[in-house]
C-alpha cells in the first residue's frame, strides 16, 4: 500500500467516504493512489460484509475491476462465465472480499453510522456519526446505497418509494440444482406475466442462485428490510404456472431455507450527483433504480472513475474541487438520464402488450424480442474510462490552445 506523504506543505484533499458496498470500497482502492488525498472510509456495520446471493459481472464491471486491481483476487473456479461469453456470475460476498483485499484497512472505520451533516462556513463539511465521533473533510462522498443518508442531506426533497415488488434470493447446491432436467447451466430469466420471474444461475464452486421476484401488496407490511431472512415456502405455491423444471427448483431453494427478502425501492432521477461543492454521490446513492440493469456494481466503479479522475485533472491543474465535481456530474449525470430512459422504453413496451392481450406464451415471447437488442443492453459495454479521458483530453487541449 502506498505511503501518503503530504510533506510537501500543500495541505491534502480530506475525503469522507460513506459506506463500505462496492461503491465506497471502489473509491477508497481509487483514491489511495492519489497521493495528495488524504481519505477514511466509514461503514455503519461492524464489518465490511454483503447479504444477497449472486451478483452479474458484466464487460463494464470486469473492465473496473481490472482497472483497480480487484480482478486478480478473484479465481476462475469462484467464477460463473456462461459459454456465450457474456457477463458473469459470482456470490457477493466474494465480490466485496476481492475489492477489500485492495482497500487499506487501517483508514475504514466501522460501526460508524453517519447521522448528521452540515456544510461549514470555513467550505468544509463536518459529519457526525451515531457514537458521537466527528470529522471534517473538503469531500464527503455519498456511498451509502439506494436510501443514502447523504443525498436524503442534499436533497431532502428527494424521496424513494417501495417499487411493489420483491426480490427473493437463495443459493442451493449446484450440482443438484443442474441435476434437475431442463435446468441450464447458464444465467436464464423464466418470465411469466405481471413481473413475476425466476432468475436460475450458476455462480461458481458448488453456489447455484435461484431468485424469485414478485409483486407484493404494501398494505400492513414492513418493506423497509434489505436481506431479511424468509420463509420462501410460504410463498413457492405463487410459482405453480412456471414449467417443471423451475418449479423443482424453487422447491429445491424453498425446502433447503436461507432464502433472504429485497423489497425493491426506487425513486426518480436525481438533477445532479454533487451538491453544495463538496458532496459527491456515487453508486446506488446518485442513482436509486433498485438493482434495474443487474449491474449497479458496475455504475458505482463507473461514477469511482469518473469522480477520481476530475480531481486528480482538477488538482494537477490547481482548479479546485468545484471544478472537479461540476464536470463528475457533467459526465454521469446524462449518463443517468440515459439509463432512466431505458426504463421509459421498457415500460411503454409493457403498456403496449398489456393493450395489445395477447395469449401468454405469446406475450412472453413478444416482451423477450421487443427488448432485447442494443437500446437495453449499450451501458454493458458503456466505456467509461474512454468517455472520461476524452473529456479530460479535450478541456486539456483547450487550455493549452488558449
Ligand atoms: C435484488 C437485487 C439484485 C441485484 N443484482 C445485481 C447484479 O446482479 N449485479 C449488479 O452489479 N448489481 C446488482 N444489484 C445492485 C447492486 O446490489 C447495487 O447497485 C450495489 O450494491 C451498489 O453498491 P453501493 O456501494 O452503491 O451500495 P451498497 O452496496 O448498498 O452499499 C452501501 C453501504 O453503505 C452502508 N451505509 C448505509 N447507510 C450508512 C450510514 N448512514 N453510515 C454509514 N454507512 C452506511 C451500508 O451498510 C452498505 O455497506 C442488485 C440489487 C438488487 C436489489
Amino acid at each position: 500500500m502506498a505511503v501518503k506523504d503530504y510533506s510537501n506543505g500543500v495541505a491534502p484533499l480530506k475525503v469522507a467516504i460513506i459506506g463500505g458496498g462496492p461503491g465506497g470500497l471502489g473509491a477508497a482502492i481509487a483514491f489511495a493512489k492519489l497521493p495528495f488525498v488524504d481519505w477514511t472510509l466509514y461503514e455503519k456495520k461492524s464489518e465490511i460484509s454483503e447479504t444477497g446471493g449472486g451478483i452479474s459481472l458484466q464487460q463494464h464491471t470486469w473492465r473496473l475491476l481490472e482497472w483497480n486491481g480487484a480482478a486478480k483476487n478473484i479465481k476462475p473456479e469462484d467464477f460463473f462465465r456462461s459459454p456465450e461469453g457474456l457477463g458473469g456470475q459470482q456470490r457477493r460476498a466474494l465480490l466485496q472480499a476481492a475489492l477489500l483485499k485492495e482497500v487499506d484497512q487501517s483508514r475504514v472505520q466501522v460501526s460508524k453510522k453517519l447521522v448528521q451533516v452540515e456544510k461549514l462556513p470555513s467550505g468544509k463539511v463536518e459529519i457526525k456519526f451515531e457514537d458521537g465521533h466527528t470529522d471534517q473533510v473538503d469531500l464527503l462522498v455519498g456511498a451509502d446505497g439506494i436510501r443514502s443518508f447523504v443525498r436524503s442531506f442534499t436533497f431532502p426533497e428527494h424521496k424513494i418509494k417501495y417499487n411493489g415488488q420483491s426480490a427473493y434470493r437463495t443459493i442451493i447446491h449446484r450440482p443438484t440444482a443442474e441435476a434437475i432436467e431442463g435446468i441450464p447451466q447458464a444465467s436464464t430469466f423464466w418470465q411469466n406475466l405481471g413481473g413475476l420471474y425466476v432468475f436460475t444461475s450458476p455462480l461458481g464452486g458448488d453456489d447455484f442462485e435461484v431468485t424469485a421476484r414478485i409483486s407484493r401488496p404494501s398494505e400492513g407490511q414492513d418493506h423497509v428490510s434489505w436481506g431479511r431472512s424468509f420463509d420462501f415456502s410460504t410463498l413457492a405455491p405463487e410459482y405453480d404456472g412456471f414449467v417443471e423444471p423451475v418449479r423443482k427448483v424453487v422447491a429445491l431453494a424453498a425446502a433447503q431455507g436461507g432464502t433472504e427478502e429485497f423489497a425493491l425501492f426506487s425513486g426518480p432521477r436525481l438533477e445532479s450527483v454533487i451538491a453544495l461543492d463538496s458532496v459527491a454521490l456515487i453508486g446506488d446513492a446518485s442513482h436509486p433504480l433498485s438493482g434495474a440493469f443487474g449491474a449497479g456494481a458496475g455504475f458505482a466503479l463507473e461514477d469511482v472513475y469518473a469522480l477520481v479522475k476530475t480531481i486528480e485533472w482538477a488538482w494537477k491543474g490547481g482548479r479546485g474541487l468545484p471544478a472537479a465535481l461540476k464536470l463528475y456530474d457533467r459526465i454521469r449525470s446524462p449518463h443517468y438520464k440515459d439509463l432512466y430512459g431505458v426504463l421509459d422504453w421498457y415500460a411503454g413496451i409493457g403498456k403496449e402488450l398489456a393493450a395489445e392481450g395477447l395469449p401468454v406464451d405469446e406475450e412472453i415471447a413478444q416482451r423477450v424480442k421487443r427488448t432485447t437488442g442494443k437500446n437495453g443492453s449499450w451501458m454493458y459495454h458503456y466505456n467509461v474510462e474512454e468517455a472520461v479521458d476524452e473529456i479530460l483530453r479535450g478541456l486539456d487541449g483547450a487550455t493549452t490552445a488558449e
